[in-house]
């Protein structure tokens, strides 16, 4: 934990503690579904249809106070991009992500959307317009409609039908004597690594955010089922601000930014050939990884 190996020949490292990044996101996508303790400031407002502009300014965040995890990071996400943080576990993408739908305040400098400053919005109505994508779905015991429904309570039957579509989980509910009526979880139906991505995927269409954070989701499945979860994902992104955190670096190459995050902050940015080009941090670990498939 926190540990940044340098060396090359320790770079399989980062792959070895990837099952702690699980861990850590999933206490993440937890914290979306607890209620926070962070109050709304008095006039803070409601946000609706946001390009989705993200802007860091000399933020600073630390899980304890004496000892920063991120320190003086400057970024600019424009409306509509795709970024993929890559970097070491433990350098702090997650952190760097977690701050956006606040599950943390910063504590130094500032994160502004569309130029508002995150804490001038209401927590509901920022995290309305973020959507994420993590590699645990999160299923319930109860029908794939009500599942899929979950991405915006009280969404249309006509829209559950469209998001499904468009997630390409048509064919597979059809295929299911009671369609969308099947009872999946526990007791139901069980559904295989890319189903349960599928319907992440539906969810999101579902609640069609302006912002959208995938945590890498897809490294459990075969290689087929990754490719066509991927496609998916990235017509998921078409049109919205996209933040990638990123474990396996194949995924990423056309993201439109790169950034990599090491235990000094962002030491690294740009499209993936520039990055090759460069041959610093970023070129390393992609054929380190390379390497060992
Ligand atoms: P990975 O690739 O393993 O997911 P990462 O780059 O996303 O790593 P973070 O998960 O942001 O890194 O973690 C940065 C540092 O903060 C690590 O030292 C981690 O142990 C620590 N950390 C992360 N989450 C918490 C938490 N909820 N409480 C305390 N420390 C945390």
């Amino acid at each position: 934990v926190g540990v940044f190996f340098r060396p090359v020949e320790k770079i399989n490292s980062v792959i070895e503690t990837y099952p702690k990044g699980i861990a850590g996101f999933k206490r993440f996508i937890e914290l979306m579904e607890t209620e926070p303790d962070i109050e709304d400031r008095p006039g803070a407002v409601d946000v609706s249809g946001l390009r989705g502009d993200i802007t860091y300014r000399n933020v600073s965040f630390g899980y304890s106070p004496d000892k920063p995890t991120i320190a003086n990071i400057d970024l600019t996400i424009k409306a509509g991009e795709t970024v993929a943080f890559v970097g070491p576990s433990g350098a702090g993408k997650t952190t760097i992500c977690s701050l956006l739908p606040r599950f943390y305040e910063v504590a130094e400098g500032s994160i502004t959307v569309d130029g508002v400053d995150i804490r001038d919005i209401k927590l509901a109505s920022l995290r309305g317009q973020i959507g994420i994508v993590q590699q645990d779905v999160f299923l319930f015991a109860g029908t794939i409609r009500d599942n899929i429904a979950y991405g915006r309570l009280g969404a249309s039957e006509a829209d559950i039908l469209d998001a499904a579509r468009r997630a390409k989980l048509d064919g597979m509910i059809a295929a299911l004597p009671d369609g969308m009526d099947t009872v999946i979880g526990e007791r139901g139906v069980k559904l295989s690594g890319g189903q349960k991505q599928r319907l992440a995927i539906a969810r999101m269409f579902l609640k069609n955010p302006s912002i959208l954070i995938l945590d890498e989701a897809t490294s459990a499945l075969d290689t087929e089922t990754e490719k066509a979860i991927q496609q998916s994902l990235a017509e998921l992104s078409k049109g919205r601000t996209t933040l990638v955190i990123a474990h396996r670096l194949a995924t990423i190459r056309d993201a439109d930014r790169i950034i990599v995050v090491d235990t000094n902050g962002i030491s690294e940015q740009g499209p993936h050939d520039t990055l090759l080009a460069a041959k610093g941090t970023y070129s390393r670990l992609y054929h380190a990884q390379a390497g060992l498939r």
